[in-house]
């Protein structure tokens, strides 16, 4: 699966996914939701959940990402991380209701606003 490179990466009108980073334009997360998390987060057609678990407060960009490195693909079913521009770093966390659904699938959540090396 690839997701959409989003044209301008910069932009403030993208908006970066707080569970595994990727960023789209907000338009994409509602067309077809997030590539890796949407199954938990449920944003595809729906501007509250974009709004609540997605940013614009997101530094730095990086478009490629690699499958065994990432946290994200640690719970992931496949290795299968949507090829795409990640965020660095992002400020935020997701809602309660998200990290309660992480939980109850025994998945830590990490908050994505710190510096981490993996
Ligand atoms: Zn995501």
């Amino acid at each position: 699966m690839s997701a959409p490179i989003p044209q301008q990466a910069r932009s403030k009108a993208l908006r970066a996914c707080l569970l595994c980073s990727i960023i789209l334009a907000p338009a994409d997360f509602r067309r077809v939701g997030c590539p890796n998390c949407e199954e938990i987060m449920q944003l595809k057609g729906s501007p509250d959940r974009i709004a609540t678990c997605t940013t614009t407060s997101f530094e730095g960009v990086i478009a490629v990402i690699s499958p065994e490195s990432s946290w994200t693909a640690r719970w992931q079913r496949t290795a299968n991380y949507a090829r795409g521009m990640y965020a660095a770093h992002v400020k935020g966390r997701i809602p309660e209701d998200v990290e309660a659904e992480l939980e109850t699938r025994g998945i830590k959540y990490r908050p994505r606003d710190q510096t981490d090396q993996d």
